[in-house]
C-alpha cells in the first residue's frame, strides 16, 4: 500500500484526496491518501502532495504548526512529491513577484518560479499540454492565477512547455522524485500525473 500524504493546511485538499484514490484504482498500485496537518503525520509516508491554494498562507501556516522543517527534511531525504500551483511555488528555491519581504518556502527544487505569471488578463484558462514523463496523449492543463517556471539549475528540468501568447513558457518541472506543476491536475479527471507519483513511490 502506497501511503500518500496530502498537506492539508489550505487549498485544494479534497480534490487530491479523491485523485489519489482514483489513481490507485486505475494504476493497480493500491494507494491510501493520508491527511497531513501536523509533523507526526509525516511518518511512514511513501509520497507527499502539496496542493494549490495560496502559497503565502500555506507557508506561513506550515511554519506556525511546525510542519515546514520536517516537510523539507522528508522531501530532501527522497520522499517523492507532487506540488501543484501554490504547492509548486513553495517547493521552489527561488520565487519572484512574491509577497513583499519574502514568504516561507520549502526550497527543495532548483527552480525559479514567477508567481501569478499570467497576470490579470489570463487569471484562469485551460490548455492542452504535452508532459514529458507521460505518454503522448495531451494533458488538459487547468491554470488558476498560475505561476510559471522561469529558471532551472542543478538537476531540475522543464517537464512541460506551453506556447502562450506567442512565447514558450515552462509549466512543469521535475528534479529526481520531485514534480511541480503550474496547473491543477486534480481538477481534471485525468489521473496520469498522480499515477506517475505512485510509480515513483513504489520504486
Ligand atoms: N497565485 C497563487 C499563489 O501565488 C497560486 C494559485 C493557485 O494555487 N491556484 O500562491
Amino acid at each position: 500500500m502506497v501511503k500518500v500524504g496530502i498537506v492539508a493546511l489550505q487549498g485544494g485538499v479534497a480534490e487530491h484526496y479523491h485523485m489519489v484514490r482514483l489513481a490507485g484504482e486505475r494504476s493497480g498500485i493500491p494507494a491510501e491518501p493520508v491527511i497531513v496537518k501536523k509533523p507526526g503525520q509525516l511518518e511512514g509516508l511513501d509520497a507527499i502532495i502539496i496542493p494549490g491554494g495560496e502559497s503565502t498562507t500555506i507557508g506561513v501556516v506550515a511554519r506556525r504548526v511546525g510542519l515546514l522543517e520536517p516537510l523539507r527534511d522528508a522531501l530532501l531525504s527522497g520522499t517523492p512529491a507532487l506540488g501543484t500551483c501554490a504547492g509548486a511555488i513553495i517547493m521552489a528555491k527561488r520565487v519572484t513577484a512574491g509577497s513583499k519581504g519574502g514568504q516561507p518556502l520549502l526550497g527543495v527544487m532548483d527552480v525559479e518560479v514567477h508567481r501569478n505569471y499570467f497576470g490579470r488578463q489570463r487569471e484562469s484558462f485551460e490548455l492542452d499540454l504535452r508532459i514529458d514523463f507521460l505518454d503522448e496523449k495531451p494533458f488538459r492543463g487547468v491554470f488558476i492565477r498560475a505561476p510559471a517556471f522561469t529558471d532551472f539549475w542543478a538537476s531540475a528540468r522543464p517537464a512541460a512547455t506551453a506556447r502562450i501568447d506567442g512565447s514558450e513558457v515552462h509549466v512543469a518541472a521535475v528534479e529526481g522524485g520531485l514534480v511541480a506543476t503550474s496547473f491543477h491536475p486534480e481538477l481534471t479527471g485525468d489521473t496520469r500525473i498522480h499515477e506517475y507519483l505512485l510509480r515513483l513511490a513504489k520504486r
